[in-house]
């Protein structure tokens, strides 16, 4: 059985559970405050995420009339792609080359 105390013994009155209430009080306040500034920071982190989804989000919603009839009859959006070849930043033409790096392919009878 545990014992119980009649009285808080922190609040006993004996100098000792004075300083050991205070000691307690002030880690405690400690801990608070530090899980505050964690709690900060996770929202700011979070906030910053959804920041950047709105953005990308903002990205794919279309645009024109135009755009959200063909996405309504179930068109796929063209999406520009780049040429697959690292560093070349030309839009793909054709199997993701640009003109170039495809007729440069097809030289080398790679297609
Ligand atoms: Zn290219």
């Amino acid at each position: 059985m545990t014992q119980k105390y009649k009285t808080n013994p922190l609040k006993s009155g004996h100098p000792m559970a004075k300083a050991l209430a205070d000691l307690i009080k002030h880690q405690v306040d400690a801990m608070i405050t530090m899980q505050s500034v964690r709690t900060f920071e996770n929202f700011t982190a979070i906030k910053d995420s959804l920041h950047n989804l709105d953005q990308r989000l903002a990205e794919l919603t279309p645009r024109s009339a135009e755009e959200t009839q063909s996405l309504q009859r179930g068109k796929r959006l063209i999406i520009r792609k780049d040429c697959r070849v690292p560093g070349c930043w030309k839009p793909a033409k054709s199997r993701g080359l640009c003109g170039t790096h495809y007729q440069a392919a097809r030289r080398k009878g790679k297609l």
